[in-house]
């Protein structure tokens, strides 16, 4: 069937409106009406080619909510109606160590929601700045949030999955100290989930602005980074940091903040690399750096279900599709409070 999307022809130009088809649903696929897609940063350094490998036309989105409109024979798991969700992977090979450990978003075969191989036109997955998507049910997560909260749970599906899995995985909970570095989809997400966790959260932003805004959040303290002695006062505080910072910076002015054996998990995936960290800040202080991607559909419906139980959703901000440009500029400045999420419902006017 061919639906309207917002997607762009080539990286310098802007996202415009365009057709695109979706497959029919075959004997394992659910059919999803789409009612809203969250803005990932990721959106923007894919559409602008910013890392290696896009192919256009690109229709990004990877945060996407609305409700059954089709099931295949063979799908038993969802039926019409249902409020479900798809996050950043919509296939993977599904007979490997990691697709049987549910850790799919580590398997070497896992297609992206946009820009992964598909046998479907144009050859390449497109997003969820569309009316509609049909995906394998394997990849469909269950919502149990109230229908109301709909819009603002659509960030949970990347934002909420990607800090979710790294504060698990570092066992981040009581007694534990935990910074976030950059508040602004997944950092947002990431205080309130630590928070709920039970850890003591400290955000650490460079925008003077978020300093209030980040222990409404449920953060304890605040650090404004370009303040080097506030940074100088939080010396060997932290036993985990989650760093989500989209652009490269000083990795060394944190690693200092890390107790004996704390770690910093970086979740931000830059452009082009961080300088490099000196090897004496990890060495005497037997520090680690790490990194996480996304995470499983199992872990991802197992979040989704701790923010249900927790009544944990984004602070959003919903914009129609065509207003997407002026959305991408406002994030490339950190202005947004703290996740934009497009209303798909206005796809309609093309
Ligand atoms: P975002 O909403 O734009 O937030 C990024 C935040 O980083 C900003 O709000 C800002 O926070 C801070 N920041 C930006 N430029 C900075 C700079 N030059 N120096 C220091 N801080 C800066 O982006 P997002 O959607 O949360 O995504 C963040 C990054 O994670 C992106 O690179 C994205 O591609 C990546 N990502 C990775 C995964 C994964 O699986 N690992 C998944 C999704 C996204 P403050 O104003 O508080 O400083
Ligand atoms: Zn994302």
């Amino acid at each position: 069937m061919t639906v309207k999307a917002y997607g762009a022809y080539a990286g310098n130009l802007p996202l415009e409106s365009m057709d695109i088809t979706r497959r029919v649903p075959g004997e394992h696929d659910v059919q999803i009406e789409i009612a809203y897609c969250g803005v990932c940063h990721s959106d923007i350094h894919t559409v602008r080619a910013e890392w290696a490998g896009t192919l256009y036309p690109c229709v990004p989105g990877h945060e996407i909510v609305g409700r059954v409109s089709a099931v295949g024979a063979c799908v038993s798991g969802f039926k019409m109606g249902d409020l479900v969700g798809v996050g950043c992977i919509v296939d993977s090979c599904k007979h490997c160590e990691e697709c049987d450990a549910g850790l799919e978003n580590y398997c070497d075969h896992m297609v992206g929601t946009y820009n992964g191989p598909t046998k479907d036109a144009p050859g390449h997955t497109l997003g969820g700045y569309s009316q509609r998507i049909v995906v394998h049910e394997r990849y469909v997560l269950r919502i149990r949030h109230p229908e109301a909260q709909l819009a603002a749970v659509a960030p949970l599906l990347c934002a909420g999955i990607t800090t979710y899995s790294p504060l698990r995985h570092w066992k981040v909970g009581p007694g534990h100290t935990v910074g976030v570095v950059g508040i602004g989809g997944l950092g947002h997400m990431g205080i309130k989930l630590a928070h709920a966790m039970g850890a003591h959260v400290v955000a650490i932003t460079t925008s003077e602005s978020k300093r209030e805004a980040a222990l409404k959040l449920g953060a304890n303290e605040t650090v404004v980074s370009r303040n080097a002695n506030e940074m100088a006062s939080y010396a060997k505080r932290f036993d985990f940091i989650l760093n989500t910072v989209a652009a490269p910076h000083d990795l060394d002015a944190l690693f200092n903040l890390l107790k004996r054996d704390g770690t910093m998990a970086l979740v931000g995936a830059p452009a082009t690399p961080h300088p490099s960290p000196q090897v004496f800040n990890l060495i005497t202080k037997r520090r680690s750096l790490a990194g996480s991607m996304i995470g499983g559909i199992p872990e991802t419906q197992e979040m989704l279900d701790f923010c249900a139980q927790h009544g944990i959703v984004a602070d959003i901000e919903m914009i129609r599709a065509n207003e997407i440009n002026t959305a991408y500029e406002r994030m490339l400045k950190s202005d947004v409070r703290y996740r934009f999420v497009i209303d798909c419902g206005s796809l309609q006017a093309g």
